[in-house]
């Protein structure tokens, strides 16, 4: 399977275009997208932590970044932006500033 930012940009609006109610107000999905990052920390925690809550599943963590990502993508559409765009800055920011930030691995030498 592969899906690009703009298939899934239009993919989460059609499906929020088709309700009255639309995108959720800016702070909402702020609570949104605090909510979902705490699913995952919760996720981490009971695979990571000292002491997981008995009787807890562990959780989805490839569910909860999709989560994350879905609101990511409300959040993007409803403000008129691009993640592709974003991602796309993001990494020539990373790969430039932190060109040599870390400790390369002998094989992955420029
Ligand atoms: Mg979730």
């Amino acid at each position: 399977m592969s899906l690009t930012f703009e298939e899934a940009r239009e993919r989460v609006d059609a499906y929020i275009s088709q309700f009255k109610e639309g995108y959720f107000p800016p702070l909402l999905m702020l609570a949104r997208l605090t909510e979902e990052t705490g699913e995952i920390a919760r996720v981490l925690a009971h695979e990571h932590g000292k002491t997981p809550k008995p009787g807890e599943e562990t959780g989805d963590l490839e569910m909860e970044l999709a989560d994350l990502l879905f609101v990511m993508l409300c959040m993007a559409n409803e403000r008129g932006l691009s993640l592709e765009r974003g991602f796309e800055r993001m990494m020539a920011k990373v790969e430039g500033r932190d060109a040599n930030r870390w400790t390369r691995k002998e094989d992955a030498r420029p």
